[in-house]
């Protein structure tokens, strides 16, 4: 089997569409704590499923589950708004590695209860976010050594902007991945309703 490419690191992931030169900081931001939620109820609503064991099937042996990509979006969350904090506080910070992959073992992904995964998740994202979105353009500017995936000086707006294309990416996955592994719910097809918006601004006026 192909082992999976690593998605790029600047300019545009073709696999989920996110751009690094494009986008200003505030909108980023507000995508990343949408997008941590769409994850957290992406591995909520499976769980809550006819089969909540879904959330720990990988669809290949190399693939992560839903429940280790979601444990990871959480964990880079963590560790991403921290390293805000250290590169505040010091010149020139040297990033200790996550350990990415060790993690999943360790911390034992996947048998982790993805109720309070999603929660940690949702809160993580909007703690990174909190932090991310006071930081002035001159903070945006500071260096840091960064691990990954090659040992480079990184700006703090540059974190700010992998860390929302792991979130963008990673959703992806998620979704992805649950679609493969899911069972069938019946009775199918609820029609999607983009029709509310629609009928708002068809409303007419009060006066
Ligand atoms: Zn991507």
């Amino acid at each position: 089997m192909t082992k999976k490419q690593q998605p790029p690191v600047d300019g545009l992931c073709e696999e989920c569409g996110f751009n690094y030169d494009t986008g200003e900081l505030q909108g980023t931001v507000t995508l990343l704590i949408r997008q941590g939620a769409e994850c957290a109820m992406a591995l909520t609503k499976a769980a809550a499923g006819p089969d909540p064991d879904v959330v720990r099937l990988r669809p290949e042996p190399e693939v992560w589950s839903a429940i280790e990509y979601a444990c990871h979006v959480r964990d880079v969350l963590e560790v991403q708004r921290l390293r805000i904090a250290q590169c505040l506080a010091e010149e020139r910070p040297v990033y200790a590695p996550m350990d990415r992959t060790g993690r999943v073992k360790e911390a034992k992904y996947e048998d982790q209860n993805p109720i309070e995964v999603a929660a940690a998740l949702t809160r993580f994202a909007r703690e990174f976010g909190a932090a991310a979105r006071v930081l002035t353009p001159p903070q945006l500017g500071r260096l840091g050594l960064y691990n990954y995936p090659v040992r480079a000086p990184r700006t703090l707006g540059w974190i700010i902007r992998h860390t929302a294309h792991e979130i963008q990416h990673h959703r992806q996955d998620i979704l992805t991945i649950l679609a493969k592994v899911e069972p069938p719910i019946i009775p199918a097809p609820k029609p999607s309703e983009p029709a509310a918006e629609d009928a708002d601004t068809a409303s007419a006026p009060l006066s």
